[in-house]
């Protein structure tokens, strides 16, 4: 309901005025074209909420594309993520295409540009190219190969996709403009050699590929795209891109005779940059490969696949992504945005239960019995939500900070001379002193309780200044917490000068044992398998955060991890 009433983005109106006008006969179709050379971030779920929100949104239809054009860095590892993670997400795509679907075509195509004079193979080193290039105000100077005959090209570009030219000694250009303002039409790169690696797809066959800009507009044009939609940086691309697919135009490839101007057209926003944190796959892989990380999906990480692991559902990263909106232009997003929309989707889900971080013993010494099962509402006030059962006895643990053997009268909590204090979901209780240790440390807690106090009854109405947490000793299961912070100890690390490793953040990590109420294994089961796929659960630990079950949970040992914590307690 609150995406129907928030007013449209810029592209969703580009969008509808192109309908309206009766554009591209009326169809709609994106697409989204991650390289495969690296694991999806938060980054890339903005990307992906457009591009398959347009099409929803205008019933058309949003494929995949891998833009696999870099051998040397790409891998099936990815493929596979890339696809497990934008389904988990919920979103479906129409069909999954590869650039490497289309090299035979855009081989051909460079033969054409080839044979129109508009392309040539040059002999240069990377660096005389860049040389050449010129400034913005400045004209470039051409390269001596410039002019050589469409024959030579012909011959020169077969025998670098035949392997006969080592990588790196001659790339084919594209003969457009050396003194163009635009400096991404001062003959551009269409085709580099690359031997050094196999493709993941297609192996052996090529030794030559296509460059971003020769491939990306192209495989648009192939496939029916209208709507290509990407980041700012690429607007100074667009020129381009339109401009090769006017080319192929000329040249006969038309996509759909009924209607000439059936073509794909390229709309930029805003990139999402989060604070204290990095997106550039280059540096999450050098985090990984380093150790530094646990790898792509450690609960830091601002990938997909650790979001994940931290325990963001898809609706909370899809909430978080509707509300920072789309623009054009460039900003910083605060990392407390994320964990605002992760604690608004689980405030009213996750079940509330103890867990205790720091414990001391508790006896109470007027509990006679061996126990007793209490009734408790996963949220307090809503039975609809289920209720647990919390098993109470003479012996418990509650936070050591919870009792203090000398207080003042501003603490509520317990500590003896008379003041009441209710257990959570259970009596009211009263301490009468504790026992130390020989370094003077408290070793257990003495208190009597109240045994008309029970919540639930009568008695339960009556009103402390202070509840607190508890687990019974005989049935409380030890866990493991992992307490995750910033992974970046600075709030913008790519705009530092120096290495990035330097600016990780040494408190990222805390790991500590905890105590938990054992309805997480009886009742609550942090996973849970519904029509064979695990389920994981979130919890509400009781004044300590959201949490969820890591899959280094075996069947001894419940591991935990820190989602966020319960209010924005971080401060710079
Ligand atoms: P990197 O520079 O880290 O390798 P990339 O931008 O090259 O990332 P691609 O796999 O090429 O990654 O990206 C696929 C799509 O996701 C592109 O359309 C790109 O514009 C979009 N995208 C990538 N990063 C972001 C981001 N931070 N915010 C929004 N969209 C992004
Ligand atoms: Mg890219």
């Amino acid at each position: 309901m609150e995406t129907e009433e928030k007013s449209l983005n810029f592209i969703e109106q580009i969008v509808e005025k192109d309908l309206q006008e009766g554009k591209n006969s009326g169809r709609i179709q994106t697409r989204f074209p991650p390289e495969p050379n690296g694991y999806l971030h938060i980054g890339h779920v903005k990307a992906i909420c457009m591009d398959f929100g347009i099409a929803e949104r205008y019933n058309g239809i949003c494929n995949l594309r891998f833009d696999d054009t870099n051998p040397a860095k790409e891998d099936t590892e990815y493929v596979d993520s890339i696809q497990q993670d934008i389904a988990w997400l919920g979103f479906r795509w129409g069909q999954v295409y590869y650039a490497s679907d289309y090299f035979e075509q855009l081989y051909n195509l460079a033969i054409d540009f080839i044979k129109h004079g508009m392309a040539y193979v040059d002999e240069q080193t990377a660096e005389q190219i860049a040389e050449q290039k010129g400034t913005p105000t400045e004209p470039g100077v051409a390269s001596p190969y410039r002019d050589r005959p469409v024959e030579e090209n012909l011959r020169l570009f077969q025998a670098m996709q035949n392997g006969e030219i080592e990588e790196g000694k001659m790339v084919l250009r594209a003969k457009i403009d050396m003194a163009n303002p635009n400096m991404h039409f001062r003959d551009p790169i269409m085709y580099r050699i690359i031997t050094s690696h196999p493709h993941h797809r297609t192996g052996r066959r090529w030794n030559v590929y296509p460059m971003y800009d020769f491939a990306h507009g192209q495989s648009d044009y192939f496939e029916g795209v209208t709507h290509s939609i990407c980041t700012l940086e690429f607007v100074v691309h667009r020129p381009l891109y339109d401009y090769f697919i006017d080319r192929m135009i000329d040249f006969g490839y038309q996509r759909n005779p009924q209607d000439v101007e059936d073509r794909s057209h390229q709309f930029e926003f805003n990139r999402l940059n989060i604070s204290y944190t990095v997106m550039s796959k280059r540096k999450m892989l050098q985090l990984v490969k380093e150790g530094l990380v646990a790898g792509w999906d450690d609960p830091r990480m601002p990938t997909v696949c650790g979001l994940r692991r931290r325990g963001y559902t898809p609706a909370a990263i899809r909430a978080f992504i509707n509300t920072i909106g789309y623009t054009k232009v460039e900003g910083m997003i605060d990392y407390t945005w994320l964990e605002n929309a992760i604690r608004e989707d689980q405030k009213e889900k996750a079940p509330r239960v103890c867990a205790i971080f720091d414990p001391v013993k508790l006896v109470l010494t007027n509990y006679e019995g061996a126990g007793e099962d209490l009734v408790a509402e996963n949220i307090d006030g809503h039975p609809e939500l289920g209720t647990r059962t919390m098993r109470f006895g003479k012996e418990l643990y509650i936070e050591r900070q919870d009792f203090l053997e000398e207080a003042d009268k501003n603490f509520f909590r317990l500590s003896p001379g008379g003041r009441e204090v209710r257990l959570k979901n259970a009596y009211i209780i009263q301490a009468t002193g504790c026992e130390k240790d020989a370094e003077g440390k408290i070793t257990t807690v003495y208190a009597t309780y109240d045994p008309d106090s029970k919540s639930g009854t009568e008695g339960g109405n009556r009103k402390t200044k202070a509840t607190i947490n508890w687990v019974e000793c005989g049935t409380c299961i030890d866990a493991e917490a992992r307490l995750y912070d910033r992974l970046f100890a600075v709030e913008n690390p790519s705009a530092e000068e120096g290495d990035f490793r330097d600016l990780l953040n040494p408190n990222s990590l805390k790991v500590t044992n905890i105590k938990v109420e054992a309805a997480l294994r009886n009742e609550l089961h942090p996973v849970e398998i519904v029509e064979g796929i695990a389920q994981v659960n979130h919890y509400q630990f009781l004044k300590q955060g959201y949490f969820v079950v890591d899959p280094d949970t075996t069947a001894d040992k419940l591991v935990f991890n820190r989602t966020a914590s319960l209010k924005d307690n971080w401060q710079k």
